[in-house]
């Protein structure tokens, strides 16, 4: 839905109360598009109709920035037939009324940052592959990452489609022994969310990957490409935007002022 009500509207931009608001416009002291309005609940497009209260015209905001901690089980879209969707997460009309759509994917067990918004530009210039803005990554892993590893991914793999990725950082954060438990946190919780640990992994290593494009399914084949396999996987950042400790998955929150100019 792209509408909200009138009287909602103002009220959200602080010209009073939803009674203040219904007697300004039975007062006649609001126009849409030209013509008095008459009913406070009339529906508005906040990005197509103009809305003008005692001769101002009133600009709405017309763009939303939502950080979202996407948690596993839902997809990286707006609709969906079948799954729940992140939209689906954002459970405010100011927002939605907005249409906000993910700024690229995340698969649907993939947890952490993803970016939501309708602003078509600044999605377009984090997603543009002349960009090659860096994502980070944390892996569950079964096996041992290596040095060999860390030097092929520097170099850079061949996926199984022949394409041969850019350069990226891995950093390995805590390798434990097969039925060993972890001692990090983080890692901690990667082996509580990680669909299917195997019984026979000798070792379980818990990684960081820095990658600065985004070929689908990306970080997985990359693993796949040194013969290993991914078992949890989340993100950590993009470009400068940092997941924020405070959201759980499934919670989030706008963007501060600051986080959005550090994006433009
Ligand atoms: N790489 C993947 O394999 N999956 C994601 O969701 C993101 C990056």
């Amino acid at each position: 839905k792209s509408t909200i009500r009138l009287d909602k509207m103002l009220g959200n931009l602080g010209y009073g109360t939803r009674s203040g608001i219904k007697s300004l416009v039975r007062q006649g002291a609001v126009s849409v598009n030209g013509l008095m309005a008459k009913d406070p609940g009339m529906q508005i497009d906040p990005q197509a109709d103009t809305v003008v209260l005692d001769g101002e015209t009133i600009r709405y905001r017309d763009t939303v920035y939502v950080m979202l901690h996407k948690p596993a089980g839902v997809v990286s879209a707006t609709e969906d037939k079948r799954d729940r969707t992140v939209l689906d997460l954002i459970d405010d009309e100011d927002i939605t009324v907005f249409v906000p759509f993910p700024v690229g994917r995340l698969d649907k067990d993939t947890e952490g940052l993803l970016l939501l918004t309708n602003d078509g530009k600044l999605s377009h210039e984090l997603l543009s592959p002349r960009k090659h803005v860096p994502k980070t990554y944390r892996a569950l892993v079964a096996g041992q990452v290596a040095e060999a590893d860390v030097k092929a991914f520097a170099k850079g793999v061949t996926l199984d489609d022949e394409y041969v990725t850019l350069p990226a950082q891995l950093s390995v954060l805590e390798v434990v022994a097969g039925g060993a438990e972890p001692t990090q946190p983080s890692m901690i919780y990667a082996f509580s969310r990680a669909a299917d640990i195997p019984e026979d992994a000798a070792n379980l290593s818990w990684i960081e990957l820095v990658i600065h494009e985004g070929k689908f399914h990306q970080v997985k084949r990359m693993f796949e490409a040194v013969g290993k396999k991914v078992l949890y996987l989340r993100r950590e950042s993009m470009g400068p935007l940092h997941l924020d400790e405070s959201l759980a998955p499934g919670q989030w929150r706008e963007l501060a002022e600051d986080e959005l100019e550090s994006l433009r």
